[in-house]
């Protein structure tokens, strides 16, 4: 895909918006620029309108023209004769890929003022790879500037990163999510929202589900798969019957809620069973912060269009023993990502979260 015009990328915070365009009317680009957040948070089509915008003579603080001859070459699978893209194929960035970036780097520009250099998911450079990209930064080829992107700044050597200046992308509001899914995509107002409001403001991971709803994946036979949606509907169901389940409940739900979590194994992200399970657990988390939230009117809530149940749960358990309760949610998140076992783990919390 050609990249997108700079004003036309969802940046958040706001701020960030201003300090972007600022840099967008020097004459030249930072030498190195570190975009970090989330998954599906836009940092590929954030740094993609910037190196467009910065390769083009006529760019404005809106992004590239789209109409000079250096515009002109951007094919429409998104290359540039002045940009390369190094990322993970399939889980690493070898050494053998930095090498062959150095050795484009003793060309002049093809047909801009600059060339881009884009690393994409930097985090996953394996340690000779990483130890090459360096010596690039430290020593950068006249007119190459360079674009690194990955999920958070400690996760790269501190050599890098302190080469890098660093841009760092929040998450959007549900609202914002909502409206952008609603002007491009044909699905119904509750699909939408519940994207929204599972995407917890990544609209690149968002727009990813709603395109699986609108032409889903199939297995060998045609089936179509079950999608990380249909997890996340599943884990709210569960979710929805802590306001009125009784204790001996607790160990099929339990199990009800590992099997939900099975479903978010893999994906974009490609989860282990111990990430899937922990993210699970921390859309628990939300659904108590948010029935905590219906005690004040007016707050926003993350999960709107689940509010019948929240204010049921927030009936059943006062906000003190919902309170108590969120910290053993949170205590579980950590026991899980530790070493404890998981099924053991889970079946002590639904016990003490359907404790009258
Ligand atoms: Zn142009």
């Amino acid at each position: 895909m050609k990249p997108l015009l700079f004003s036309e990328v969802m940046v958040q915070p706001e701020a960030l918006r201003g300090a972007l365009e600022q840099m967008l009317r020097r004459s030249n680009p930072p030498q190195s620029l570190l975009i970090v957040g989330m998954a599906g948070s836009g940092k590929r089509t954030l740094a993609r309108a910037l190196a467009a915008a910065w390769l083009c003579p006529q760019r404005t603080p809106h992004g590239h023209c789209q109409t000079c001859t250096v515009c002109q070459k951007w094919s429409d699978t998104g290359e540039h004769p002045d940009l390369r893209v190094l990322k993970p194929e399939p889980d690493q960035i070898k050494i053998d890929s930095v090498r062959e970036m150095r050795s484009w780097t003793t060309f002049a520009p093809a047909v801009a003022p600059f060339r881009f250099v884009m690393v994409e998911e930097a985090h996953r450079l394996n340690p000779a790879a990483a130890n090459a990209l360096l010596k690039t930064l430290e020593e950068p080829p006249p007119n190459y500037h360079f674009i690194l992107t990955a999920p958070a700044s400690d996760l790269l050597l501190p050599t890098i990163r302190s080469r890098c200046r660093i841009v760092r992308l929040g998450a959007l509001s549900t609202e914002a999510v909502y409206q952008h899914l609603r002007a491009c995509y044909d699905l119904p107002h509750e699909t939408l929202q519940s994207l929204a409001e599972f995407s917890e403001g990544a609209l690149g991971l968002a727009i990813r589900w709603a395109q699986s709803l609108q032409s889903p994946a199939t297995d060998a036979k045609g089936k179509p798969l079950p999608s990380e949606l249909d997890a996340l509907q599943q884990l709210l169901t569960v979710f929805e019957r802590l306001s009125c389940a009784s204790l001996d409940e607790a160990l099929r739900l339990a199990h009800e809620f590992r099997e939900a979590c099975k479903a978010l194994e893999g994906g974009v992200d490609e989860r282990t069973a111990r990430a899937a399970l922990a993210l699970g657990v921390e859309y628990l988390i939300h659904w108590y912060r948010d029935s905590l939230t219906t005690n004040y009117a007016g707050a926003p809530l993350r999960f709107v269009s689940r509010q019948d149940a929240l204010r049921q749960l927030a009936r059943r358990f006062s906000p003190s023993e919902r309170a108590r309760d969120l910290q053993a949610i949170t205590d579980a998140r950590r026991a899980i990502l530790g070493n404890a076992n998981p099924q053991i783990v889970t079946e002590h919390l639904f016990i003490q979260l359907l404790r009258v």
